[in-house]
This record gives C-alpha cells, structure tokens and sequence, in this order.
C-alpha cells in the first residue's frame, strides 16, 4: 500500500461539479481507498490569462495499484468527463478536468509518461497550499518539508472557491 497525492483542476463545464464527480469516480478505483481530500480552492490560471480561474483541490489516497495503472485510471476519469487532450500539451488552455498525480508514496520516477513528483509541483501555489492544509508535517521524497517550500511561493490571488 502506498500514500498517493493527486492534483485536481478544472475551469469548464461547472468546476465544482467537476471535481466532486471525479473525487467519487476516484474513490470507486480497485485496490484503492480515499483518504482524505482538501477544500476546494481558486487559482489565477497559468499561460493564457484570457480564460475562467481554476477550481483546485488536493487528494489523498492509498493504493496497491502500480504508479502506471493508477495513471490510466487517471486519464480514463479525465476522457470520460470529456477532457480534449491538446496536441500541443505545452499550451496551457482551459479544461474540464486535470488530475495530477503529485506523489506516490517516496518515489521518484522518470519515465516518458510518468514523473513522480510531479514536475512544477513545488512551484505552483495551488498545489502547495492545498497540500500544507492537508498535512503541515508532510516531507517530501528528498527530505524538504512543506512549510518550508511554501515559504518560496506567493500565493498569487490563491483563494478558498466560493460560489
Ligand atoms: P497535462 O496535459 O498537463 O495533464 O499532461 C498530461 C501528460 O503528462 C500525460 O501524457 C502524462 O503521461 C504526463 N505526466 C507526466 N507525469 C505525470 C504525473 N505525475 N501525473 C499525471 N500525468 C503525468
């Protein structure tokens, strides 16, 4: 069994029916049980600024699944909730639903469709917070602590989500 940390984001089609229904499609995966999640939060969007903000919320889960199956149930939750994958992902553009895996228990893994921690994690002030609500005492696998990576980020409008 393995602790796991998974990133959720949503700007389209209702975020916050988004985000529940992908946290219940989550907490029916095999081999898996639904921790804890966060509040749900609002960030400024990243790349185009001409689009709706973020919802953003934070999971945890454990799970005997491997890193790479939980990926595909990952993008099999984001396709059935009618995600469009861009053919140029390096645009950052509006989207129904995003799910991150942020960390797999100590892990480190760098493989062409996995990289664990998830890359951009430590500098993004909606995945810091979240994560610091959820777990004050959380260390990463090389041995920082949340508190103090948290300290180098600005919160950028960060926010609770409120409708
Ligand atoms: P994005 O469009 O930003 O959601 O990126 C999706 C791509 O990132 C997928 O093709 C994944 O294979 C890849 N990827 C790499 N590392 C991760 C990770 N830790 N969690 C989710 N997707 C990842």
């Amino acid at each position: 069994m393995e602790r796991v940390w998974v990133g959720i984001g949503s700007n389209m089609l209702n975020p916050q029916q988004q985000v529940d229904r992908a946290i219940w499609s989550i907490s029916k995966l095999p081999m898996t049980r639904l921790v804890n999640f966060s509040s749900y939060y609002r960030s400024l969007p990243l790349g185009d600024k001409n689009q709706p903000d973020f919802l953003n919320a934070i999971i945890i889960l454990d799970t005997n699944l491997s890193p790479k199956s939980l990926l595909s149930h990952m993008q099999y939750i984001e396709r059935k909730q009618g995600r469009i994958r861009s053919l140029n992902s390096l645009i950052w553009q509006p989207r129904t639903l995003d799910l991150d895996i942020l960390l797999f228990g100590k892990y480190f893994i760098y493989t062409p469709e996995l990289t664990i921690p998830h890359h951009g994690m430590l500098n993004r002030e909606f995945v810091l917070y979240p994560l610091m609500a959820l777990d004050n005492n959380l260390i990463f696998p090389d041995g920082r602590v949340i508190t103090d990576i948290v300290k180098t980020v600005p919160k950028n409008g960060l926010d609770f989500w409120k409708e």
